[in-house]
């Protein structure tokens, strides 16, 4: 099973090593050349807004965005929650604007810095949650998206169709039952 990961900006090394480990085969998206046989797809950690003007520089984003809207799954983790909003607070323009949530960027609360947790995400029991100057979803536009954690009274993780979307980063703990249950998604799209 083969896994893109965006590699234009941010966490992917860690995404990486989180799949190897699971034993499925990382590919790391670079340009339109990579992404011709890939299953799935992750969309990591790091700054939105230039992760969002590299998809466009390198030609990835009209493949990736149709990928995507064709049901390719995907896990979504802080700057790839919004590089797949709907609406970002504030106005600045979407990206893929296939998530139909709203979300708002940079911190709230405790989150100012970064901070860790435990939850609940779905029917994942007692997860460490690793915020780094996270998004939060302030509001789900469709009832099709379903709540997955709540932190803080704050919308932390989201699933729409075959896209699961985390403000926080379980590529940097050890726990790797989100990223299993993930390749599990996409065997079953196979
Ligand atoms: N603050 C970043 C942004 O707005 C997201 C932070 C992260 O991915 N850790 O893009």
């Amino acid at each position: 099973m083969n896994i893109g990961i965006l590699a234009v900006q941010g966490a992917f090394a860690e995404h990486s090593e989180c799949i190897s480990k699971l034993g499925a085969e990382p590919v790391l998206i670079r340009n339109t050349g990579d992404i011709h046989n890939i299953d799935g797809l992750i969309l990591p950690g790091g700054e939105s807004t230039v992760q969002h003007r590299l998809l466009n520089e390198t030609g990835l984003f009209q493949p990736l965005r149709e990928m995507i809207s064709n049901g390719l799954p995907v896990l979504a983790t802080c700057a790839g929650m919004i590089i797949l909003a709907q609406h970002i607070c504030g106005g600045e323009e979407p990206c893929f604007g296939l998530l139909p949530v709203s979300v708002c960027r940079n911190a709230y609360g405790r989150q100012l810095g970064s901070f860790s947790t435990v939850g609940n995400i779905g029917s994942i029991s007692d997860f460490p949650m690793r915020f780094i100057r996270a998004p939060y979803v302030e509001r789900v536009c469709s009832d099709n998206v379903r709540i997955l954690n709540i932190t803080d009274d704050r919308i932390t993780a989201v699933r729409y169709k075959s896209i699961t979307a985390l403000a926080f980063h379980p590529e940097l703990t050890d726990d790797l039952r989100i990223h299993r249950e993930f390749l599990d998604t996409v065997g079953k799209s196979c």
